[in-house]
């Protein structure tokens, strides 16, 4: 039981490092400087353990993670700012499909990639419910992607 709890931690984590790395690309991809900030539980005001190059780690073992925009971003098109919020469930889903691989090809036992799945529908779904973040008060990206939808024009 406590192995499979473990298990499940770790694919929570590995789910959370692909949800960011989604936002990281996709906003890399469009030019704007971004840095990745995992574990980090108190809104950046202590400083992190260590870093590499644009991520910076806190506390490698606490599954909460954000990523964090230049002043560019607060001007960016609208569709840039969808397809970032909704770039870190894309990613997740991406890992579906190559743990979906995994698991046809017997790659993976069969157990780990049910428990990998069954985390990233967990990441998913927390991202796509719209609420804001306890303590850091960040929008999820189904509120962040909701509101620009429903926002009218282009600003
Ligand atoms: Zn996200």
């Amino acid at each position: 039981m406590y192995r499979i709890n473990i298990l499940a931690y770790f694919s929570l984590l590995i789910n959370l490092y692909i949800h960011e790395l989604g936002h990281f690309i996709i906003a890399s991809i469009l030019g704007y400087d971004v840095s990745i900030h995992i574990g980090d539980i108190h809104g950046g005001k202590k400083k992190y353990l260590f870093k590499i190059k644009n991520t910076y780690i806190y506390n490698p073992l606490v599954a909460m993670g954000y990523c964090r925009y230049n002043k560019k971003y607060l001007k960016m098109p609208k569709i840039h700012n969808i397809l970032i919020s909704f770039a870190g469930i894309l990613f997740n889903i991406l890992g579906l499909i190559v743990i979906y691989y995994l698991k046809t090809n017997k790659l993976f036992s069969i157990e780990t990639c049910e428990i990998f799945k069954q985390t990233s529908y967990c990441c998913i779904l927390i991202n796509l419910i719209p609420f804001k973040w306890p303590v850091l008060n960040f929008e999820s990206d189904g509120l962040r992607i909701i509101k620009l939808i429903s926002s009218g024009n282009n600003e």
